[in-house]
């Protein structure tokens, strides 16, 4: 018998599509209040690289 685990997750996340500026955004904080704004913002996190960015609303 074998403990050895077939699959195996690579460590490093895959970021070749990211650095063509195709990142794959989600929402990670919806319409919360930038007091340096002065106004609504979202929040986006890349799943792949995890780059952040803001929109403002
Ligand atoms: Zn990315």
């Amino acid at each position: 018998m074998s403990n050895v685990l077939p699959f195996k997750k690579p460590a490093v996340k895959p970021k070749g599509l990211c650095q063509h500026g195709f990142h794959r955004w989600k929402i990670l904080q919806k319409q919360k209040f930038d007091v340096h704004e002065g106004k609504l913002i979202t929040v986006y996190e890349c799943e792949r690289c995890g780059e952040k960015k803001v929109k403002a609303q």
